[in-house]
């Protein structure tokens, strides 16, 4: 039995970033409890391939740094993207700084110094010309770490941690939750005063298991899904020049639903995810391997009442059928083939000017797959963004099915991310309460703080504490959105 202060499952960026600040401002004797291995041994087999069945054979979701790790390593610099931190701050401000300290810590540890953001003018004339075609186009700052380097970023992140005395157990899993005690896969316990769960996504139903048996009240989330929509470098380089990972918002006519472009890999790869009993497709781009293609997410979201909530059940119910079609791998179809109501093949594929960069897929049909009101949402969003960006619907575009991103239950907390049983807090993905990897560090920072605060040390996301990050040029940029 191992006796510590601070047990944090998981060594996701929420994980990471809670150790981070619980051995900066104190001496709490902290562990990290992580399922997965450490990046050295994160190594996939193949670039289109994503095993993470049990961590194995490849660890593209699980291991030290978290999903993360093997990701584009792209920092969206904005609290209300990839979740909302002004729902979790009550000064606006303070959500703004967080994002400013997360910035400065991924740089302290490596990631490159180059901030990406367009130039004003060409920004306001992008969202003059989206919201004249009534999508919202919404400017970020970002800053591209690309998986070559999220990997060194990690590494450095890690032996930090190590020398500030935190300690990791990995290749452990944790099997149960207590209040003051986690049970491992391996029977052995830990006791500790304060508990951080952050699962991330890959164990989010884990999570929900565990807080229904602790009595954690939860509520399900909206559910993403929607395609991969891969086309030509060259229709999407005017407005990468913009916007590295631009993020449009659109209405469709008909249902009148949400839909939006997520994860934009330019000149990058499309990738599969494998679950136990499904598949999954994602996008990847890398600073020094680069494709004549740039891909992503294309997503409608989904919120369900009465009488079926759960729309983690629904999303993969629609995932098991899509990979059902798919012969256990992902469809992908040329839009005009969907648009003319016919499966599309090999050769037609061939005749597109799009060749695909996944090639474990089936071509097919995805509105064989796909809910009808799904498939007229991704068309009629489709044609939208075609006029902001000239070409991405074209006949030759290339759709790939499914691309869902779980939803997952949020668990309910207080301000500081601790639930109802007193000491365990939550972050991350996981918990639902964030949605990408900045946003996952900010709630490990804040239930971290959560933690340290019931020691008695309070800390302010201010310049106060934060002079370097919150005084530095980046932030000054990150401030202004
Ligand atoms: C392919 C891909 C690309 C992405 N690209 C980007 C991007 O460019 N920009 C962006 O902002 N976001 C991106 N994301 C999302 C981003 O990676 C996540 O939002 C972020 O990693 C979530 O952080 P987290 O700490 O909540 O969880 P995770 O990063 O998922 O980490 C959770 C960790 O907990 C461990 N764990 C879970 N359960 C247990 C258990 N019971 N016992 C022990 N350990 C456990 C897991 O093994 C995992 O390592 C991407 C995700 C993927 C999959």
């Amino acid at each position: 039995m191992l006796n510590r202060d601070v047990a944090i499952v998981g060594a996701g960026p929420a994980g990471l970033f809670a150790a981070y600040l619980i051995s900066e401002f104190s001496n709490l004797k902290t562990i990290v409890i992580e399922q997965g291995a450490d990046v050295p041994e994160r190594e996939c087999s193949s670039s289109s391939r994503a095993y993470c069945s049990k961590c194995k054979p490849c660890h593209v979701l699980c291991g030290i740094g978290g999903a993360g790790t093997l990701s584009s390593g792209l920092l969206n610099l904005r609290p209300d993207i990839g979740g909302n931190l002004y729902e979790l701050l009550e000064n606006p401000r303070e959500a703004a700084n967080l994002v400013c300290i997360i910035d400065h810590i991924f740089l302290e540890f490596g990631a490159p110094r180059k901030l990406l953001i367009g130039d004003p003018e060409e920004l306001e004339e992008l969202q003059r010309k989206a919201a004249s075609n009534g999508v919202r186009f919404i400017p970020i700052p970002q800053r591209l770490m690309g998986t070559d380097k999220s990997r060194a970023v990690v590494m450095k992140f890690k032996q930090h941690l190590e020398k500030k005395g935190v300690e990791f157990l990995l290749k452990t899993r944790v099997e149960h939750v207590e209040k003051e005690k986690l049970i491992l896969s391996n029977g052995e316990e830990v006791h500790a005063k304060y508990i951080l769960v952050a699962p991330g996504r890959y164990n989010a139903s884990w999570l929900s298991k565990e807080a229904e048996r602790l009595g954690i009240p939860t509520k399900y989330t909206p559910i993403d899904i929607g395609v991969r929509v891969e086309v030509p470098a060259i229709i999407m380089d005017p407005i990468i020049k913009i916007a590295r990972d631009p993020k449009f918002h659109i209405y469709t006519t008909t249902y009148d639903d949400f839909v939006r472009t997520f994860c934009v890999n330019h000149r990058g790869f499309v990738v599969m995810e494998v679950y136990e009993d499904f598949v999954c497709v994602n996008g990847r781009s890398y600073l020094e391997r680069k494709t004549q293609n740039t891909n992503f997410a294309f997503l409608v979201q989904i919120n369900l009442t009465e009488p079926l909530e759960n729309t983690l059940a629904y999303g993969i119910s629609v995932a098991k059928q899509t990979t059902v079609l798919g012969g256990f791998k992902p469809i992908v179809q040329r839009l005009g083939d969907l648009r003319k109501g016919r499966r599309s093949t090999w050769t037609r594929i061939s005749h597109s000017n799009v060749i695909p960069t996944l090639k474990t897929v089936t071509p097919g049909d995805i509105a064989m797959a796909m809910p009808h009101r799904i498939v007229t949402d991704i068309l009629e969003g489709l044609d939208k963004l075609d006029r902001v960006i000239p070409g991405v619907a074209d006949d030759s575009t290339l759709l790939y099915a499914p691309e869902i991103k779980l939803s997952v239950c949020r668990l309910y907390t207080n301000r500081d991310l601790e639930t109802n049983v007193e000491n365990i807090f939550v972050a991350g993905d996981g918990a639902g309460v964030s949605r990408g990897l900045v946003a996952a560090a900010a709630t490990g920072l804040i239930a971290a703080r959560g933690i340290l605060r019931k020691e008695g040390i309070e800390i302010a996301f201010t310049e106060e504490f934060f002079k370097d990050a919150i005084s530095s040029e980046s932030c000054k940029i990150i401030s202004q959105f």
